[in-house]
């Protein structure tokens, strides 16, 4: 199972794709993700079991494209998002420039 990068459509096993996430947005419920061949940022939310890619829009995020990673789980801790697939867990921080009160 590959995840592929939408700007210049390298795929990517899980490991080496959520090892490129940063920047967990609490708020938003996103993680900011760099490509590690083209370093093209996007923005994307985890549900379980898939990935949402899309665009943000009057500050609510919009999905427009989902990638389906069966057995993808998610959790919520204070300062990270907790990325699981099997074995394996990739803790994504939240970013520390998060304005208090902005909206
Ligand atoms: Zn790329």
């Amino acid at each position: 199972m590959l995840i592929p990068c939408f700007a210049c459509e390298s795929r990517f096993h899980p490991d080496e794709y959520f090892r490129a996430c940063h920047d967990y947005h609490r708020g938003k419920d996103l993680v900011a993700w760099t490509c590690p061949r083209c370093g093209n940022q996007d923005e994307l939310r985890v549900f379980p079991g898939e990935l949402g890619f899309g665009y943000a829009r009057r500050g609510r995020f919009d999905v427009s494209d989902r990638v389906r990673v069966p057995g993808l789980r998610r959790r919520r801790q204070d300062l990270r998002l907790d990325i699981s697939l099997d074995e394996d867990v990739w803790r994504v921080s939240t970013r520390t420039r998060q304005l208090v009160g902005a909206h």
